[in-house]
């Protein structure tokens, strides 16, 4: 069975890293990349990289390429992406599961502005400070660049391209990050207000420690919907689990 990852995370490389290691006989794996970002962080075994041309043409690779089942391990905020899958594994019948780690959940001392949108976080920041962690990511910085009275730290992956907002420093760097280096970067910057997506996971939770810790109010962008009735597990290992399962429903049998 020929099985596609959608990937671009750190889940979707732990999937085919254990996949990779343990591959069960009769297991095919591919790692699918969007091209984002100059150096990705490969994942073990075979990876392909770019779009593939809307959910007509992911359709198409499904079917050129024999793929018995996908994983969509995408980033939580990678929207197009997922309901592309949907679409195309409704087209061809080809089974699908959604890999999402969970939501960050605030607890005691957060002080959190939940919002639904880059534009919604940005109306909001003129009311909570002046010097601002943005964290978002360098694709949605246009949605911050009217607000020129405000400063950003905006941390990303790859250098951000205008429209950006006109007094940044830009930090490039990727996580995991520390709770030490996230409070000593707090204090350097006297930053007064966070900005992330709801991404989950620990590589970057400790940002929101360390504002909880700061007294800092943080907004956070809300996640897209997950596309309904497709089945959802939270983490690598389920998604192998139900790999296996598929491959042992698809294997021939022997005793007749
Ligand atoms: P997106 O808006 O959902 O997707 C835009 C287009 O990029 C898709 O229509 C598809 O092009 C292509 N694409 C996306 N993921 C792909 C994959 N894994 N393999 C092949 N093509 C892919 O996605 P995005 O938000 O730009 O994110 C791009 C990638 O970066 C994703 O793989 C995601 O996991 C990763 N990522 C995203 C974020 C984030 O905050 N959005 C953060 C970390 C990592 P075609 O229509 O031509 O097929």
């Amino acid at each position: 069975m020929h099985v596609l990852i959608l990937g671009g995370t750190t889940e979707a490389r732990r999937l085919a890293g254990s996949l990779a290691a343990g591959t069960p006989a009769g297991l095919r794996v591919t790692s699918s990349l969007a091209g984002r970002v100059g150096a990705p962080r490969l994942p073990p075994g075979e990876v392909r990289i770019g779009g593939f041309g809307g959910a007509e043409g992911l359709a198409r690779w499904l079917g050129e390429h024999a793929v018995g089942a996908v994983v969509d391990a995408t980033h939580p905020f990678a929207g197009t992406i997922s309901s592309n899958a949907t679409a195309a594994a409704a087209a061809t019948g080809v089974p699908l599961l959604v890999l999402r780690r969970p939501g960050w959940v605030p607890v005691a001392g957060d002080v959190w502005h939940e919002t639904g949108s880059l534009e919604e976080a940005a109306g909001l920041l003129p009311s909570l400070g002046r010097r601002v962690f943005l964290t978002t990511g360098r694709l949605g910085l246009a949605a911050f660049a009217a607000l020129e009275d405000l400063w950003f730290l905006v941390r990303s992956v790859d250098a951000p391209q205008a429209p950006a907002p006109a007094r940044m420093e830009v930090l490039l760097d990727r996580g995991p990050f520390t709770l030490g280096g996230e409070r000593e970067l707090l204090r350097r910057h006297a930053i007064d207000v966070v900005v992330t997506k709801d991404s989950g996971g620990q590589a970057t939770a400790p940002k929101l420690t360390a504002a909880r810790e700061a007294g800092l109010p943080v907004v956070v962008v809300r996640r897209p919907p997950v596309p309904p009735g497709v089945p959802i597990v939270p983490d690598p290992e389920a998604a192998a689990a139900w790999i296996t399962a598929r491959l042992h429903r698809t294997a021939p049998t022997t005793d007749g």
